[in-house]
């Protein structure tokens, strides 16, 4: 029956651009934190689509919300008004206790529109002379797939062969306050980083840091951005990643999670005198804040303001660190865990990311190497302990195999 998997795969790869390289396994139902294949066989989604899926496949309120709003109305642009963007926009600024929301659809173009909003702002705002503004990054970044931002990538395989790129970014090592501050100039309008970096293998940046760029962005007359689009939205048992050190940022982008698993959402907010230089005809999106993405976003909104969410993936998470940290000297080189969100590092001697990957595949867990030899472990925050449990023991088994 292997054959059917096989055929299916080869079928998809006939007539499909390979930007990507799948695991060899064709699902196709989810519930939770399980997934089933067309043979029958089921999984424990151990990635939860790169964090999109933080409520778990299948949610029933936010999959309630969809079909309530998908009967009635999906799409209108922003031509015209619809009466479930405002209640979205509200309902989300108060989770980040800002003003403002603009509506995107993928984290890509959060990040696009965080990039053209800091830049207004430093024209129209701060005073910077046309065309000159500079934005800080971070090494190790991943803020999407877009010319401008693989431009600022220092990854090899973003970048090469798509430049020429767009000029104005300037890259500091992640976790260096120091070098943020020797980075800053006066034409820097923003630092743009993720609070913790989930594509270069949940890195967490030393205790101090986020507060120390927070203190920094201030000093300074600097916008402070955080990509919260993977860490966000109760991953790391807190509502966002920043909320660890006691930080708010100037502007959170947020993707992922936000459209519930079910549909592309993202967003920028920020307070008015930062988001509020945006002018109507400046920017916009066909898709961007839908009605049927506003009924989704603000029912993942509503289950976030309970805490529930975070809650778990707080007391998961600990759970989680103990089991790795197991691991650790057996097969693992060194855990990183924040939340329910962890990189594992495995030890080349027992195989590369991908083959440890491949190997738990058999044994009913998916889960998906980054950067060669690091496992990303990011389940549903709706799976349950002994779930859990049973996943490193199945990893334990490969890494002894
Ligand atoms: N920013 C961060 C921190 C991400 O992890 C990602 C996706 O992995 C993105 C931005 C891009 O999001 P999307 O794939 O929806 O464009």
């Amino acid at each position: 029956t292997d054959t059917a998997m096989i055929r299916i795969i080869a079928g998809e790869e006939e007539h499909l651009a390979q930007n990507y390289h799948p695991l060899p396994v064709v699902v196709s139902r989810g519930e939770g934190a399980w997934v089933t294949d067309v043979e029958g066989k089921r999984y424990l989604d151990l990635l939860s689509a790169y964090s999109a899926l933080n409520f778990g496949h299948g949610h029933p309120a936010i999959l309630a919300a969809a079909q309530e709003q998908l009967g009635r109305l999906t799409l209108t642009s922003r031509a015209y008004h619809n009466d479930r963007l405002g209640p979205f926009a509200e309902a989300l600024a108060a989770l980040c206790g800002k003003d403002l929301v603009l509506p995107m659809n993928t984290g890509a173009e959060a990040v696009e529109t965080g990039i053209k909003v800091a830049r207004a702002w430093g024209y129209r705002v701060k005073g910077v002379p046309a065309d000159a503004a500079q934005i800080v990054v971070a090494h190790g970044n991943f803020h999407g797939r877009t010319t401008t931002i693989v431009g600022f990538s220092d990854d090899a395989s973003a970048r090469d062969g798509f430049g020429p790129f767009t000029p104005g970014f300037v890259g500091v090592p992640f976790g260096d306050a120091a070098a943020i501050a020797a980075a800053i100039t006066p034409e820097t309008v923003a630092v743009l980083i993720e609070p913790i970096q989930g594509e270069a293998g949940v890195v967490i940046p030393p205790e101090g840091y986020l507060r120390a760029v927070r203190d920094l962005c201030t000093e300074r007359g600097v916008l402070f951005i955080a990509d919260e689009i993977q860490s966000g939205l109760g991953r790391v048992g807190e509502t966002f990643a920043c909320d660890r050190e006691g930080v708010v940022p100037d502007v959170y982008l947020l993707g992922k999670a936000l459209g519930g698993g079910i549909l592309p959402v993202s967003a920028v907010v920020a307070n008015r005198d930062v988001l509020g230089v945006i002018r109507p005809g400046e920017h916009g999106s066909t898709f961007g804040g839908n009605p049927l993405a506003s009924a989704v976003g603000l029912r993942v909104v509503e289950l976030l303001q309970t805490g529930e969410f975070q809650n778990r993936a707080k007391l998961l998470g600990e759970h989680l660190d103990a089991k790795l940290q197991e691991l650790v000297g057996h097969g693992v080189t060194a855990v990183r865990v924040a939340g329910l969100w962890a990189g594992v590092d495995i030890d080349p001697a027992v195989g590369t990311g991908r083959e440890i990957a491949e190997r738990l595949i058999a044994r009913g867990v998916l889960a998906k190497d980054t950067h060669g030899q690091t496992i990303r472990v990011a389940p549903p925050l709706v799976i349950r302990a002994t779930e859990l449990d049973w996943a490193v023991e199945q990893l334990r088994t490969v890494l002894a195999a």
